[in-house]
């Protein structure tokens, strides 16, 4: 692969509508997550569900396992409706999908997209009508569908024979490489029967999740390159905390910088009681920094050195990034264009001033043995300098103001 400068141009993918969100085609790559709560606990999903997309996720998918989840469904789309959270529900089904979709027609038109894993779509040796069955209902209630391959849950057939045939013909390949050709070949023959049963291609987003990340670039690289459906992007079982993320980071980067993917969905491990929300947090800010798409003004900051022995200005990033944050649901309305904004807050003379003239506003604070005195920069030009105590909550206030105006 060659050294990438500038992201290639982006795949051409057939586009795909679930619910009001397009993905894939020309249409931003999509953020999504999913919740973890029991969905037969109509409260908790739709608060999390609700949080989650408050957070920025455009899409969100819940677990539909057994017939009190998938009765739940209809209630949960009801009540998000009420909060008039419209973001569009995906339902996740294993083993028994044809089964709860057919009994619970309610829940079959409340969702906007099936996620169905070809691994495990009923037992073996009715597989086959009972993935027909889906993709029927799918057709019915006119729904996408997400064929969703996982390395952890593969179809044991497809790679036995495959081992075998490799076997024969004197092994070529490695087995890790068999491996690959048997996820990119599960979605592909799964998307292919699935279309063969009259489901459109537009209708259809195909994922192959593992939780290796030179895995999933050689996976998904052969997956663009052998088919034009919309791909979902994810790391699965990424990890907890900081290795989650340079996981999913690493792996969905690069493809993104190739031009692959058309929604992305950052499975992070979260500490008991840790933020659900994280996830969409962490997947905005992996566009947004590789220039894909904007979200929510981003505070550039330095790391700090021994030339900073406060932490003044750690704080001050730290308070300006969480306002702005929390602002940015009645920001993004009220102010076009807001999430584009760039924020710098400096330790010392160093960097500061330079750091903060590339900024839309920057400050720079005073170091060990400098002056006491913060030159502000505001589109590039020194605007006044600021002195005293009440530096970080001055700064605060032009921040407010030059958002405002
Ligand atoms: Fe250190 Fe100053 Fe550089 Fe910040 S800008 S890392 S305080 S030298």
């Amino acid at each position: 692969m060659s050294l990438l400068t500038t992201p290639l141009p982006r795949r051409h993918s057939v586009p795909v509508r679930v619910g009001n969100v397009l993905v894939g085609g020309d249409a931003p790559v999509v953020v999504q997550s999913m919740t973890n709560t029991d969905t037969a606990d109509v409260d908790s999903t739709v608060k999390q569900v609700a949080d989650l997309a408050r957070a920025g996720s455009e899409l969100v998918r819940i677990t539909v396992d057994r017939d009190e989840a998938a009765a739940a469904v209809p209630k949960i789309r009801e009540r998000l409706d009420r909060l008039g959270v419209d973001v569009p529900l995906i339902g996740d089904f294993h083993y028994i999908g044809h089964k709860l979709l057919a009994d619970h027609p309610a829940c079959a038109e409340a969702l906007a997209k099936y996620r169905i894993n070809p691994g495990n779509v009923g037992f073996k040796a009715k597989r086959d009508t009972q993935f027909t069955q889906i993709i029927e209902t799918a057709i019915r209630y006119d729904k996408p569908v997400r064929i969703g391959v996982n390395w952890g849950s593969l179809d044991q057939d497809l790679l036995t024979r495959l081992m075998d045939e490799n076997q024969a013909n004197g092994s070529p390949l490695t087995a890790q490489e068999v491996l690959r050709e048997a996820i990119v070949q599960s979605a592909l023959l799964s998307a292919e029967r699935a279309e063969d049963i009259g489901l459109a291609r537009e209708k259809i987003i195909l994922s192959a999740k593992v939780s290796q990340v030179q895995d999933l670039i050689a996976v998904y690289a052969e997956l663009s390159r052998r088919s034009n459906h919309a791909l979902h992007l994810g790391l699965t079982e990424a990890g907890m905390g900081t290795k989650g993320i340079v996981a999913s980071s690493a792996s969905m980067g690069l493809l993104l910088q190739q031009g692959i993917g058309d929604t992305i969905r950052i499975s992070l491990t979260p500490e008991p009681g840790g933020d659900r929300t994280r996830e969409v947090q962490v997947a905005q800010e992996l566009l947004q920094v590789m220039g894909f798409r904007s979200f929510v003004p981003i505070v550039a900051a330095c790391p700090g050195c021994g030339r900073t022995t406060s932490t003044v200005f750690q704080e001050l990033a730290q308070t300006i990034q969480n306002q702005i944050r929390d602002e940015m649901p009645i920001w993004r309305t009220k102010y076009p264009g807001v999430e584009a904004l760039q924020v710098a807050v400096m330790g010392c003379i160093v960097n500061g001033p330079g750091e903060s003239k590339h900024a839309d506003i920057g400050i720079s604070l005073p170091g060990t043995g400098e002056t006491p005195a913060a030159p502000v920069f505001i589109d590039g030009e020194k605007a006044m300098t600021l002195r005293g105590p009440r530096i970080a909550e001055e700064f605060r206030e032009l921040v407010i103001d030059y958002i405002e105006k």
